[in-house]
């Protein structure tokens, strides 16, 4: 075994073929033994319940290589938990969670070639997946689906340290209430693209939306959740049914909690109070934390106090001892990192 020769440190986030993937489909009521193949493509019916009603999920997480050259996963129990869950929302069979993990460690073993080695800022990013793919015409959930494992090594999300984006507040909604927000489905990232397009368009990093019932409350980014610190050195963190349970957030308000000795309040956030916070970011797998350095409500801007040089000192301190903990140079809590052998 030799690690492919790729160039780390200038990956970006973008797809890339590798070796092996997971496989196990679900048929006649139960899910098959399952296993990795080398195809990397899909052959199902042009009919398949995923191209009609887009019954579809997915999940993300990450596998580093540690200071001490081990091949480690951080908390993949929590996404075979949250896919779980957004299964049964989305009338699908649930993926044993057992199973998942261990899909996980077979994937990333099977491919450890293609892990970053430390220290380059790379990261493998694993994306399990599920979709109906037996023929759906009239409404209903399908039969038969696949669950699948890709992975692929990704660049440094930062080259040059953490630098503040500019996003904007939407006119756009994400979630509805009562509706699918709070799981990982396929269906809220296809209806968010036009907002973020748009954003983009208008030169913002990210859409941050509102409550669509009041539209008075912070709920999330597209793709991440939010995070803000008060002057007195407290993290609040927005809370809603309809904001999707980000593990990278869990794990921020644990290490604020028990590494930083912060003072935490799990809250809805009125946008009004925004401007009374110092720093802002938003997190996921992805990114980890990515520091807000100005919000633009309509046309007002929200600057925060960290500026738009450097992320602020809370943010810092926070990212680093999530990093540290990923990469093995911060002792982590119970459970939280799987090693691969
Ligand atoms: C995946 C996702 C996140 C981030 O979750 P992590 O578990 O931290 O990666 C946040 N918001 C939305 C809408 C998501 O789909």
């Amino acid at each position: 075994m030799a690690k492919k020769d790729i160039d780390w440190g200038n990956i970006g986030f973008e797809y890339r073929v590798t070796d092996k993937r997971y496989v196990c489909n679900y048929k006649d009521g139960k899910w098959e033994e399952g296993g990795l193949t080398t195809d990397p493509m899909v052959v199902m019916s042009e009919c398949a319940g995923v191209l009609q009603y887009s019954q579809s999920c997915f999940e993300g997480l990450k596998a580093y290589t540690t200071k001490n050259g081990d091949i480690v996963c951080f908390r993949p129990d929590l996404n075979a938990e949250r896919m779980y869950d957004t299964a049964k929302r989305l009338e699908m069979p649930p993926f044993p969670k057992d199973k998942f993990i261990e899909a996980v460690h077979e994937v990333v073993k099977a491919n450890a070639d293609f892990v970053p080695p430390y220290g380059s800022g790379a990261t493998l990013y694993i994306r399990p997946y599920m979709f109906a793919s037996s023929p759906v015409i009239g409404v209903k959930p399908a039969d038969e689906y696949q669950f699948r494992i890709i992975v692929m090594p990704v660049g440094p999300y930062y080259k040059g340290g953490l630098k503040p984006n500019v996003v904007k507040i939407s006119d756009f909604d994400r979630a509805a209430p009562h509706g699918t927000g709070h799981i990982k489905a396929g269906l809220n990232y296809a209806m968010s693209l036009y907002a973020g397009v748009k954003a983009h368009e208008e030169g913002f990093a990210e859409n941050f939306y509102l409550d669509p019932a009041t539209r008075t409350k912070i709920e999330e980014a597209g793709g991440a959740n939010i995070i803000f610190v008060t002057k007195d050195n407290k993290l609040v963190v927005p809370k809603s049914p309809s904001i999707l349970p980000s593990i990278t957030r869990r794990s921020i308000v644990y290490v604020a909690e028990h590494y930083l000795n912060m003072q935490v309040e799990e809250r809805e956030v009125f946008l009004k109070e925004v401007p009374d916070f110092v720093e802002c970011g938003m997190c996921g797998t992805a990114a980890v934390i990515s520091p807000v350095g100005k919000i633009n409500d309509h046309g007002k801007e929200i600057c925060f106090a960290s500026g738009m040089e450097t992320a602020g000192p809370v943010i810092t301190k926070l990212y680093e001892t999530l990093t540290g903990i990923q990469m093995g140079s911060v002792e982590a809590p119970e459970g939280w990192i799987h090693k691969i052998d």
